[in-house]
């Protein structure tokens, strides 16, 4: 068994594990290794072929492999060992990684280590629709996988439940296919994709979308033969006597990702119950020392620009604590106070504030509406008050704020109203 110790590893090869390897040695840090489990870089980049990255980060409209390209090109050239092909397997509280890789089973030990797995989606089992288990039930992640990667159309007759925005791309993507698509059906009183993802994929192709419906039964034996679809209420109990068949051969659920977290667990990292990933501070320091957590696998991104963003944070303040792990002592961790995602905010991050540095806020509101707004509050006094014309949980709102209006030990509230 190889064992190794090495200055800033980064689990996971998407665009977040490649923005905190690059920042990592941009910081000053000269044994960055990333580790990766897929043969090749780039994570869910590589699947999302139609276009809308960058927007913010380059000012184009890149297809996801475009954007994870660029990324990737940046990684080669800078002094960066990158090893594909390799799982990690666990993480330890002293940071000690166990790798699978091909050339066997190795154990290394890390100054700073950069969690960047990703996020899974939720599947059928998680909503516990009744029915059979016939083949041509997929997430929506999986068909995407299947038609872009792989070349496999999954039906001809599509139903897909929830308007998250990988369900509506995929609508898109089967009637561009010469399947049909029979509607787009979601428990919400409202969509939960964001707002050009609606117009660019189902307004434009003419698929309908039935809102405060769900599957409530699955149909077929050995093949898929349709759904039943019922009208639901506002507890989203479905509504006797509104149950409809609808005919289709595959249905597509997209119905939620979490963080990819069985690291992070088994780790003993704090979790947070409405992200599902880490608990972090500012620095995007988890609660054990000198593990990092960025992108999905910390909570999940409408955008990837703002992957990016956060993980080249995430990665200079590895490179930071890897640096003074070197030169002989454990860095003090400053002690932090939780933040607050008050009345009409969903979640907000970090969940800890040391306070005293300038930190950007990412959070989401609860529902959608319009003239919100989004008042950060310290020790009960208004520091900031934004007022965004349109607001939807599906778009994650960023505020920067100056670390002056942040005292160390400052209690911190974030309402929307
Ligand atoms: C279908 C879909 C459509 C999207 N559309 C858009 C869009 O139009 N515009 C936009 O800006 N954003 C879009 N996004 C969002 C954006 O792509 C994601 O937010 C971003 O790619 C997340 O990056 P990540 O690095 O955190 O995760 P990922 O890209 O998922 O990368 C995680 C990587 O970690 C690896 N990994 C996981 N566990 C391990 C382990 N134990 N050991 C080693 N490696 C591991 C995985 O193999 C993977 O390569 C879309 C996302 C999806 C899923």
């Amino acid at each position: 068994m190889k064992r190794e110790t090495r200055g800033v590893v980064v689990v996971g090869g998407g665009p977040a594990g490649l923005a905190a390897a690059l920042s990592a040695v941009e910081a000053g840090c000269g044994d960055v290794l990333l580790l990766e489990r897929d043969i090749r870089l780039g994570g869910i980049l590589n699947q999302c072929i139609h276009d809308g990255f960058g927007l913010h980060a380059f000012g184009e409209a890149l297809s996801g492999p475009e954007y994870a390209a660029r990324s990737i090109d940046r990684v080669r050239t800078h002094d960066i060992e990158v090893r594909t092909g390799s799982m990690v397997l666990s993480l330890s509280r002293d940071r000690v990684l166990e790798v699978s890789s091909r050339n066997g089973y190795g154990m290394i030990r890390a100054d700073a280590v950069v969690l960047a797995m990703g996020c899974r989606e939720r599947t059928r089992e998680a909503l516990s629709i009744p029915g059979s288990r016939p083949s041509g039930i997929y997430t929506a992640g999986a068909a995407q996988n299947l038609m872009n990667l792989e070349n496999i159309l999954p039906g001809r007759r599509a139903v897909i439940l929830g308007s998250g925005d990988i369900g509506l791309i995929m609508a898109r993507r089967m009637v561009l296919e010469g399947a049909s698509v029979e509607g787009v059906y979601e428990v919400l009183p409202y969509a939960s994709g964001l707002p050009r993802n609606l117009r660019q994929c189902l307004d434009d192709y003419g698929i309908p979308l039935h809102l405060s419906t769900t599957v409530t039964e699955i149909l077929g034996k050995g093949r898929l033969e349709g759904v039943v679809v019922s009208r639901v209420d506002e507890s989203r109990s479905p509504i006797p006597g509104t149950e409809r068949e609808v005919p289709c051969d595959v249905l597509l659920l997209s119905v939620g990702l979490i963080p990819e977290n069985e690291l992070s667990r088994g780790c003993g990292i704090s979790l947070d119950s409405r992200t599902g990933g880490a608990v972090v501070d500012e620095t995007f320091m988890t609660d054990v020392p000198g593990v990092f957590a960025c992108g999905n696998a910390l909570h999940v991104h409408d955008l990837v620009d703002w992957v990016s963003v956060e993980a080249a944070e995430a990665g200079r303040e590895a490179a930071n604590w890897a640096a003074s792990f070197r030169r002989g002592k454990e860095p003090e961790v400053p002690a932090s106070l939780p933040v607050k995602a008050g009345e009409g905010v969903r979640y907000v991050l970090p969940g800890r504030l040391r306070g005293g540095r300038d930190t950007v806020f990412s959070l989401r509101v609860l529902a959608p509406g319009r003239n919100r707004d989004v008042v950060l509050r310290v020790d009960g006094r208004d520091v900031l008050r934004r007022t965004f014309p349109r607001v939807h949980p599906a778009e994650m709102l960023r505020l920067a704020v100056p670390g002056k209006d942040l005292p160390p030990g400052g209690l911190v509230e974030v309402v929307s109203s």
